[in-house]
């Protein structure tokens, strides 16, 4: 059986790892221990009910693969080297280590406890506040679980040795923006900015929340 190695386990690396599990040997590494869902992370801040909503352990994501905890340090045509020195043999390697922000939109620390706590700290001191500044508020917005897919299905094709090899024709983006606690403000292509209703209606209330239990097998 062919071995995927997929380096980062974010919105594009676990869901590519999990598709693959039952048709090859799947390596995940990633140094977390915990898949972050990093739309509900504001959300997961300000409201301490949501806080383990944005961690999900990766322990019951692979039903055949394993998770490695680490971060690769170097990745060669058959090979990923993480910052243990161990070296990852694979026939496959998929790149999906994504791009950071400051915390609390990402998180800054590898240990869901260590960040669970930076988020209590931080919870804390915004309380304490009485007058909170906002800079920025562009809007953020993946294509990850998209690529994704046409990874998990060009790795298929070549396992199965055909030829069907499928290019990434990048789409439109949809943005939404988890504002506020019933949906918010979402900005989509061809009708601008639509408010909280039809963001609730699309994003759901749960930010998706149920939808990554469910990947992480936790529901
Ligand atoms: C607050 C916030 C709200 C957002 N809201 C939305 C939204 O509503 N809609 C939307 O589409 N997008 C949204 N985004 C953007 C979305 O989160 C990103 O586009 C998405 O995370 C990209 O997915 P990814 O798999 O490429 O990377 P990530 O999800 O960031 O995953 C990367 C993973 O790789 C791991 N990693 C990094 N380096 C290494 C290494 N060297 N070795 C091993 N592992 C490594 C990391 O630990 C991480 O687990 C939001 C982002 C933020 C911060």
């Amino acid at each position: 059986m062919a071995t995927v190695a997929v380096v980062g386990g974010g919105y594009g690396g676990a869901p590519a790892a999990k598709a693959l599990d039952e048709i090859a040997d799947v390596v995940l590494i990633d140094p977390k221990d915990a898949f972050v869902h990093n739309i509900a992370a504001l959300r997961g801040l300000v409201n301490p009910e949501w806080t383990d909503r944005v961690f999900y352990p990766y322990e019951r994501l692979l039903r055949r693969g394993r998770v490695v905890r680490g971060r690769a340090v170097r990745v060669d045509a058959n090979a990923v080297t993480i910052d243990s020195g161990e070296s990852i043999a694979a026939d496959f390697i998929v790149l999906a280590s994504g791009s950071s922000y400051p915390f609390p939109a990402k998180m800054d620390v590898n240990d869901s406890a260590a960040a669970k706590s930076k988020i209590a700290h931080t919870r804390a001191e915004l309380a304490k506040a009485d007058r909170v500044l906002l800079l920025g508020a562009g809007p953020v917005g993946g294509a990850a679980g998209r690529h994704a897919d046409v990874v998990v299905s060009n790795i298929h094709s070549l396992i199965e040795g055909r030829d069907e090899l499928v290019a990434y024709e990048p789409a439109p983006p949809l943005i939404l923006l988890p504002l506020g606690p019933a949906g918010g403000v979402s900005l989509l292509p061809g009708r601008g900015f639509v408010g909280a209703e039809v963001t609730a209606q699309l994003k759901g209330h749960d930010l998706f929340a149920g939808r990554y239990a469910e990947l992480f097998n936790l529901s």
